[in-house]
């Protein structure tokens, strides 16, 4: 067979089609396309197979790249599909909101010169398929192992581990404290980014597989922390981190100036059809001048989610330049796309309004030297206040963690300076004996594909402690008769 590989030089780049920008400010559906699957094959050609494969290396799950993107430029896409999830529970996800350029293709050898291979674009092409086909099957066990596990979270990190035991014959209960499993795949990420269909996919897979799901159950408040850990022979941690950053100043407590959250889960709710929670209309920014103040992910996810909702005009104010922002560069592009309007170098110094804000006084910024972690400065620009009128203001300043041990009446547990959960690094226990922890709540404000990493390496050692833990009262028991 002629090697089909290494086709970069003969085959431009080519990502699945992008809806126009006009369509796409219309209405929340995905904006890419799928990719056709002679696309596919011909991208997947572009792969140089190399021997030291760098993709592989800053893919947090080391996925197998070089080799499903054989076997899909083979045309043997259900042994890629095998590869693919071997490594990833969720590959159709992050095929879809990995911050590739940051992670695999970004470090795609051949990017330099010829534009790397569509890594992600290939990733998603290959489970929508494997789901088309039936080829996805529900991970239930061979046999029950009659040990119970309970996980605190359904996000990534928590559903990730959920399948992990499940496979493994663990009974697997998970709460949730929303009515939906997928945390922020569910109410957080915007369904143009992930379409929730794809999320809701995921969680019937994993009820299918038998895992338990107690939603609409806070722990801490519906049910103690130490209750839960009665219930089960071990127990994952996997909550996320959900305190938002604030800002003060005159006139913050105005109404209209909101939480990205807060804003977020309301449009995402509507999409999935729930009826608008009390202060919805509040939260629309249909007809509304809107600021946005931040420069992350978060906050790209807010401007674009306030441009499909019918804003008059939307603004993002970060203080720092485009050069210096935290968010994916593509999501920069696709919302200028869309017509925001980014306000780079400034910074709110006061809410206007009386009741109802009505605007954000705002001063220019220029970067000063950089401090001790070799990032620069802000400094305010003497005289350089000026006025933007805004009926709506997003908050979106990124995330700190809830005080666990306060509210899972648990003091035991040790946290770090910054309140995420502490952790042996290797076992991933917490400081309490079988309480386990992954995701957000331990690294601080992540991605998803690293909850995935964290709920899988997690699932892994409780297997290991909760194993050893029977055969050691198993050898007791022997040791009394
Ligand atoms: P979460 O997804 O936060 O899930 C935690 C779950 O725990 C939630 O369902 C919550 O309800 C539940 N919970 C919390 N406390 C309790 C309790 N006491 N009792 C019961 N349940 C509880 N990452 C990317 O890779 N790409 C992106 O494009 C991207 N976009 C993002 C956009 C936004 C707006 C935000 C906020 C984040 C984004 N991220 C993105 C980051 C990513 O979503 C997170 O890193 C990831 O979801 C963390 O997974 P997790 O399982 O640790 O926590
Ligand atoms: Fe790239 Fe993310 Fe897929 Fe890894 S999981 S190959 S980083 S898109
Ligand atoms: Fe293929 Fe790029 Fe990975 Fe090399 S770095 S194996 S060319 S995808």
């Amino acid at each position: 067979m002629p090697n089909r590989m290494l086709q970069f030089v003969r085959i431009p780049q080519q990502a699945p089609e992008k809806r126009d920008a006009a369509t796409r400010r219309a209405d929340f559906n995905e904006i890419y396309a799928d990719f056709d699957p002679e696309r596919a094959r011909g991208q997947a050609a572009r792969c140089s197979q190399c021997g030291v494969p760098f993709c592989q290396v800053h893919c947090p799950l080391a996925n197998n790249i070089p080799d499903w993107l054989k076997l899909t430029a083979e045309g043997r896409l259900e042994e890629a599909y095998e590869l693919s999830s071997a490594t990833n529970n969720f590959p159709e996800i992050c095929g879809r909101i990995c911050p590739q350029d940051r992670l695999c293709e970004g470090n795609c050898v051949i990017e330099k010169g010829f534009e790397s291979v569509t890594i992600g674009a290939v990733e998603r092409f290959i489970t929508d398929t494997a789901f088309q086909r039936g080829w996805v099957k529900a991970a239930r066990p061979r046999r029950e192992n009659g040990l119970s596990v309970g996980i605190v979270g359904a996000g990534p990190a928590g559903l990730a581990a959920a399948e992990q035991l499940r496979r493994l014959g663990y009974a697997v209960h998970v709460y949730d404290r929303h009515d939906r499993a997928g945390g922020l795949l569910m109410y957080g990420i915007p369904n143009f980014k992930l379409d929730k269909a794809i999320v809701l996919r995921r969680w019937r897979l994993l009820e299918e597989a038998g895992i338990v799901f107690h939603l609409g159950v806070a722990i801490g408040c519906d049910l103690a922390f130490a209750a839960l850990r009665q219930r089960h022979d071990a127990v994952l941690i996997a909550t996320g981190v959900y305190k938002a950053r604030d800002i003060g100043g005159p006139g913050a407590g105005l109404d209209g100036i909101v939480p990205a959250l807060q804003f977020l889960t309301a449009s995402n709710r509507l999409g999935l059809g729930d009826a608008p929670a009390v202060g919805g209309a509040l939260l629309d920014a249909a007809g509304k001048h809107v600021v946005v103040i931040g420069g992350g992910d978060t906050a790209m996810d807010c401007v674009r989610t306030a441009v499909r909702q019918g804003a008059v005009s939307v603004k993002c104010l970060y203080r720092r330049d485009r050069a210096n922002m935290p968010g994916s560069m593509r999501e920069v592009k696709n919302a200028e796309e869309e017509g925001v309007e980014f306000v780079w170098l400034t910074a709110p110094e006061a809410f206007l309004g009386e009741g109802q804000v009505s605007g954000v006084r705002a001063t220019r910024m220029h970067l000063g030297l950089p401090d001790a972690s070799g990032r620069q400065s802000v400094e305010p620009l003497e005289g350089s206040r000026f006025d933007i009128p805004a009926d709506l203001v997003v908050k979106a300043l990124g995330f700190d963690p809830e005080v666990l041990p306060a509210a899972f009446d648990a003091p035991e547990l040790a946290v770090s300076r910054w309140g995420t959960l502490k952790v042996d690094h290797h076992s991933f226990m917490t400081t309490l004996p079988g309480v386990f922890a992954a995701g957000d709540i331990v690294r601080g404000a992540s991605l998803v594909v690293w909850a995935v990493r964290d709920g899988r390496d997690a699932a892994a050692q409780m297997h290991q402690y909760m194993q050893q833990a029977m055969q050691q009262s198993a050898a007791v028991a022997v040791a009394a008769e």
